[in-house]
């Protein structure tokens, strides 16, 4: 649903930034790692979308990436699987407190994505199960109104991949389940829902406690169906040397 492959290539694309990675134009390896391309044909997604034809080598690229682009163009999977083929190649990360005596309580993700909604959260969720399939990459979900002694649960079977909305993300953090030191990738999808609904606080207080610059290198995704002034505002501060895309016509 969503997406018209009809006129496709007529769809005007704008990228501007340092050193732009050339765009693929099928999900074949390499970049993308061999299991995460067996994933997607079994998802039966036979090309990508403009958005991932230009964010798949950005991101494994190793470049942070603003993308503008209207609901329905496949931004998911423009950051899971770049996101996801990295993480299969580089495996597990070191969990740097394992020594501490009640550190077991506590997981730490290599990859964080945040969303608005339960809703949003959930299906980016349901996707990322699919493309980690039989992979070491266990995906999570969180979300506020609803049982939080089960996700801290789950959560403690273990947790690679965290998708959350803002507010529930900063209680586990206050209840030390999580910890955010290892984060590799860290991703804002619908960033401007998130500020329309007042998210800005959380979203500024949970970035900071991603940032390890001398431990983990973090590369940070930012998506948008618009590119307001107060969005311009944050990539500015969370951004480093970023890749600007857009996708057809985006508001502001
Ligand atoms: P957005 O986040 O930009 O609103 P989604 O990632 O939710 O868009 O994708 C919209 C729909 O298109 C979803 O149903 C998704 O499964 C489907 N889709 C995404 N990428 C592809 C693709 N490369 N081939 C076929 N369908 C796709
Ligand atoms: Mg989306």
């Amino acid at each position: 649903s969503g997406i018209n492959f009809d006129n496709y290539d007529d769809i005007p694309v704008e990228v501007s930034g340092n050193d732009i990675p050339e765009a693929i134009t099928q999900f074949t390896a390499p970049p993308l790692d061999p299991l995460l391309v067996e994933n997607i044909t079994l998802s039966r997604f036979t090309k990508p979308t403009p958005v991932q034809k230009y964010s798949v080598p950005i991101v494994t690229g190793g470049r942070d990436l603003m993308a503008c682009a209207q609901t329905g163009s496949g931004k998911t999977g423009g950051f899971l699987f770049p996101v996801l083929s990295e993480s299969f190649k580089s495996g597990p990360a070191p969990i740097p407190e394992a020594t501490g005596t009640f550190s077991s309580y506590k997981k730490y993700p290599t990859a964080l994505v945040m969303a608005p909604t339960r809703e949003l959260v959930s299906q980016i969720y349901d996707e990322a199960k699919k493309f980690a399939y039989r992979s070491w990459v266990r995906p999570c979900v969180v979300y506020g109104g609803a049982d939080i002694g089960e996700q801290i649960r789950n959560i403690g079977k273990g947790c690679d991949l965290l998708v959350a909305t803002p507010g529930r993300l900063k209680d586990l953090l206050e209840r030390g389940r999580i910890s955010l030191s290892n984060i590799k990738y860290l991703v804002l999808d619908e960033a401007d829902r998130m500020l329309d609904m007042g998210f800005e606080p959380q979203i500024r207080h949970i970035v900071q406690e991603c940032d390890m610059p001398d431990v983990n290198n973090r590369q940070t995704l930012m998506f948008s169906a618009t590119f307001p002034r107060d969005i311009q505002l944050l990539a500015h501060d969370f951004l480093k040397d970023y890749v600007f895309l857009s996708v057809g016509r985006v508001g502001s």
